[in-house]
């Protein structure tokens, strides 16, 4: 869980734990409520574009064209040591990596499934805040799946990283490191042949070998990515620029999954950024998108649907329609045939998620003969359909099931309250569940106003939905 620390950890107190750090909350609010607020890491290179960590360099008295040759090395190369930096003075290197490249993410656990193929890292952030990423390799392809925020507040009874409640929003350079360090991994040739380095990778006929070069990024790890807006933008745009600005991935390969923030779905339209949205729908009637999706009580099933035409629309990219299925939950013929009507005739694809039970979850995945019924009813309305793998599963790895625990240490309790800056559009705040329904309740949102609804505690994780 996300709200398990590790024993080194300073312990923390329940409004810190929701609190996002940073972007969007007001420090005034936390002040006045007497809160401290999740540190941020340092500052990285990720965290700048190329001009930035010029100017900072400057600023630090190195030669500025230092910052292209470093940014070189960690984003082209892969390499953090600075012992291997040799275009750079020796004097320089080990002061110039200390102050530009300080190390965001501890490795503390691996697991592996898959022959190796799927790799689940938990990762420890320098304020003792845990994330997952999970790194998969395909034959055509390399993909990895980031956090966004350490937990999430978004409430989501079926998901595990939502029972925990918000830590606070990653970096962006915490986010891009996510990527680069499975980048590494990628590189070593672990995927195809288990052992890092190993010759050859798989053994003829054994396994498929898998492409060393990571290709793909999903932001459908641990938090909600629009509600991290400014820092998950900046990711992406470290991701997708050249070396040594970046990266150098295809926007086209990455995808940024959003529970359904409509304004930042919006805003995410004008940024001329051609990467796939996928929206969690997971109901095609408000009824039931009001408990599986408490956010869908702000924003209203055909709003966030219109959000997403206009988003394919302006981007020309075909929108993910996301759809965990739940046994007797949302998995009725009749609601098929609903989503049918909702999609025929958009760019859209629908991606249906076996539902992977959560500790402590009364709800199953769909049985095998309602799945395939159900892809039947989508695909004779003529909607693109399929059905997601699930890989990663028995380490815990698929979807919904990252919680960043740690066995032996003692839990943080979850929470539904903190301040909240602003009126409006839940973008940057890391608004939690109850901050969002505070603010439907309470338009002007007053800063250290809110007050928990108990709302978002009232379904615990086996918390079943009304129907
Ligand atoms: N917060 C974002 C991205 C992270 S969740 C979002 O909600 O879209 C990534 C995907 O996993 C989402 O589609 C989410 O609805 C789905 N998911 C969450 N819990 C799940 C579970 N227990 N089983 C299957 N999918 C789940
Ligand atoms: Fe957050 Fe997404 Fe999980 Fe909902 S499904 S709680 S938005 S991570």
């Amino acid at each position: 869980m996300v709200g398990v620390m590790p024993a080194t950890a300073l312990p923390v107190l329940p409004s810190e734990a929701v609190t996002p750090a940073g972007a969007g909350t007001s420090s005034e609010g936390a002040v006045r409520a007497g809160r401290r607020r999740p540190a941020m890491p340092p500052r990285h290179l990720a965290d700048l574009d190329l001009a930035g960590r010029r100017a900072w360099l400057a600023e630090l008295g190195h030669k500025a064209f230092r910052a292209d040759q470093i940014s070189r090395h960690y984003f082209g190369r892969l390499v953090r040591d600075p012992a291997a930096m040799t275009d750079i003075p020796g004097a320089d290197r080990e002061g110039l990596a200390a102050a530009v490249l300080p190390p965001l993410l501890t490795q503390i656990r691996e697991q592996t499934c898959d022959g190796g193929a799927t790799r689940k890292s938990l990762w420890r952030l320098h304020d003792g805040s845990l994330v997952e990423s999970v790194l998969m390799g395909y034959p055509d392809r390399v993909t990895v799946c980031v956090s966004s925020q350490a937990g999430c507040g978004m409430g989501c009874p079926f998901c595990a990283t939502g029972q925990g409640g918000l830590r606070r929003n990653l970096s962006t350079a915490e986010i891009v490191d996510q990527v680069v360090r499975s980048a590494e991994v990628a590189a070593s040739g672990v995927l195809s042949s288990g052992s890092p380095g190993a010759e050859g990778g798989a053994k003829r006929g054994a396994r498929p070998s898998v492409p060393s070069r990571l290709s793909h990024v999903v932001f459908m790890g641990m938090g909600e990515p629009l509600a991290n807006y400014d820092r998950v933008v900046a990711a992406v745009r470290r991701l997708i620029a050249p070396v040594p600005e970046g990266l150098g991935l295809s926007a086209r390969h990455l995808t940024v999954s959003t529970v359904g923030l409509v304004p930042a779905i919006r805003r995410l339209a004008e940024e001329n950024l051609p990467v796939t949205l996928a929206l969690s729908l997971h109901a095609p009637d408000d009824d039931l998108r009001d408990e599986l999706v408490p956010v869908n009580e702000r924003w209203k099933v055909a709003e966030v649907l219109q959000a997403a035409w206009d988003y394919a629309a302006r981007t020309g990219r075909r929108v993910s329609i996301e759809y965990a299925l739940i046994r007797d939950v949302n998995d009725q013929p009749w609601r098929a045939d609903l989503l049918g009507r909702l999609l025929a005739g958009k760019l859209a694809h629908v991606n249906l998620i076996p539902l992977n039970p959560t500790p402590g979850s009364r709800w199953d995945a769909s049985t095998k003969p309602v799945e395939r019924e159900f892809v039947r009813r989508l695909r004779a309305a003529g909607v693109a359909t399929t059905v997601r793998d699930t890989r990663g599963r028995e380490i815990d790895g698929a979807c919904g099931q990252l919680a960043a625990s740690e066995p032996s240490q003692p839990s943080v309790p979850s929470a539904g309250e903190g301040p909240l800056r602003g009126v409006g559009p839940v973008i940057d705040t890391g608004a939690s569940v109850a901050q969002t329904r505070s603010l439907v309740q309470d338009p002007v949102g007053i800063p250290g106003k809110l007050v928990q609804s108990g709302w978002a505690d009232s379904r615990g994780p086996g918390g079943k939905a009304k129907r």
